[in-house]
């Protein structure tokens, strides 16, 4: 809320307290000596206190929690601040400070526990939906194989083996989908612990640039490393990152022209190692750019070049690079090309 009730006369701060005891979102307004001035209904409410509480308190008094009496002060002073706070036994919070007009702080509290709950019903639902179209999956893919055989020594009209190749093909895709699918909503439960080791780019990169060799010769691309070898080690899990460098460099090969060259490089900035992977392929519409990182996201499903993806592979690799404390972008011109960058903190 823009609005202070101080600055306005009497019976328009009446109205703006009712409208304020209406939100949600707990309201509560800091004076210049950092104590309660006003609280709308809400705020005592979401720390389960009780109404008309808050009043006079302290900033420590009222939140009982360190870092949110810092972000508080720092508000007070002009800097504002985001507060995600997740006790087990608590509400979890969103707190948001803002300096005030004529000193002190606003500060809105979001309970957000509910949404969390949405949360894991949505990646609980995924993740048995994915386990039990898993099996059934695995048969029809068995099946049609065997089929394959038995056709590739009877006599059938051509057309009716390519028929069964094709529900081989998007077999393959399905089963692809929901692996990868699982694989994400493991890794944003955290039901797997990302590592945090100590490693070297360099082999990393050559390694996966050696797993995708068949893959760009086959499409025509030439693959190339330049990763200086002083590079500082980062810190992180190997099999992820390796995961996330494939995910990107097999969609640079797959966006590529025939002829074209894809190259990994890896720089190091104050912070952080940055990897980027630079193709001279479609690129990307700028429209699109801010979405390619969602699940299931495609530009344009009809100008792939054959090899369908899932939409995922970007999805995984944000995620991964997150949960390794570094972030991941993208710059592109459409007709020119794509490079695709994430930073890692140093080990
Ligand atoms: P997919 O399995 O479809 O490749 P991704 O999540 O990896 O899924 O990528 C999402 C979409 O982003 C792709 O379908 C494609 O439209 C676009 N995209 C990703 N990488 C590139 C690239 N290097 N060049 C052009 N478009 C790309």
């Amino acid at each position: 809320p823009r609005t202070m009730p101080d600055a306005f006369p009497d019976h328009l701060a009446d109205e703006v307290a009712r409208v304020a005891d209406q939100a949600s979102i707990g309201l509560i307004r800091f004076d210049p000596q950092l104590r309660v001035r006003t609280a709308n209904l809400a705020a005592p409410h979401t720390l389960e206190r009780r109404p008309g509480a808050l009043v006079g308190r302290s900033v420590m008094e009222t939140f009982v929690d360190h870092r949110l009496e810092a972000m508080v002060r720092a508000a007070s002073h002009g800097q504002v601040g985001t507060y995600e706070s997740e006790a087990a036994d608590r509400a979890s919070l969103i707190v948001r400070a803002h300096p005030a007009v004529g000193g002190g702080a606003w500060v809105t509290l979001e309970n957000i526990t509910e949404l969390q709950r949405l949360r894991r019903i949505r990646s609980e639902f995924i993740d048995n939906l994915s386990h039990e179209l898993r099996t059934p999956l695995a048969n029809v893919r068995l099946l049609t194989e065997m089929l394959s055989d038995d056709l590739a020594e009877a006599d059938v009209p051509e057309r009716v083996r390519e028929r069964v190749a094709t529900i081989d093909v998007e077999t393959g895709h399905l089963v692809q989908m929901i692996n990868e699918l699982l694989d994400l909503t493991r890794m944003e439960n955290a039901v797997v612990q990302v590592r945090h080791d100590e490693l070297a780019l360099a082999p990393l990169v050559d390694a996966t640039i050696r797993r995708l060799g068949t893959f760009a010769r086959r499409q025509g691309v030439t693959l190339t490393a330049s990763v200086p070898d002083d590079l500082p080690a980062v810190r992180g899990d190997e099999e992820r990152l390796d995961r996330l460098l494939l995910n990107l460099l097999h969609n640079a090969i797959k966006f590529s022209h025939d002829g074209g060259e894809v190259i990994v490089s890896a720089d190091e900035h104050p912070d952080a190692v940055v990897v980027s992977v630079v193709d001279h392929g479609i690129g990307i519409p700028a429209a699109d750019q801010a979405r390619v990182f969602e699940r299931f996201y495609k530009v344009d499903r009809a100008r792939r070049r054959g090899q369908g993806g899932t939409g995922l592979g970007l999805a995984i690799a944000r995620h991964i690079a997150e949960a390794h404390g570094g972030s991941i972008w993208l710059e592109s011109t459409e007709g020119q090309g794509s490079t695709f960058s994430f930073s890692l903190p140093f080990a």
